[in-house]
């Protein structure tokens, strides 16, 4: 397996720490790697309050057009 280098897109070796084509550093840190998961399950997270916010609005709507039909 092969990962390409952000600058130059040549293939490098997973556990590369500078490209082998441009020589710039490639690595990735460790804390940014633990950083980008929290983002991705915050981002999971948001998207199901909206989904939430979304149903909750429409149950609303749904309710206000029922009491304007009754008066
Ligand atoms: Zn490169």
């Amino acid at each position: 397996m092969t990962a390409a280098c952000p600058f130059c897109a040549q293939p490098n070796v997973p556990q590369a720490l500078v490209c082998s084509s441009c020589s710039r550093d490639i690595a990735i840190p460790e804390s940014l790697i633990a950083e980008r998961d929290d983002l991705i399950r915050k981002r999971a997270m948001a998207g199901e309050e909206l989904e939430q916010a979304k149903a909750e609005l429409e149950a609303l709507r749904r309710r206000q057009r029922i009491s304007l039909r009754r008066s």
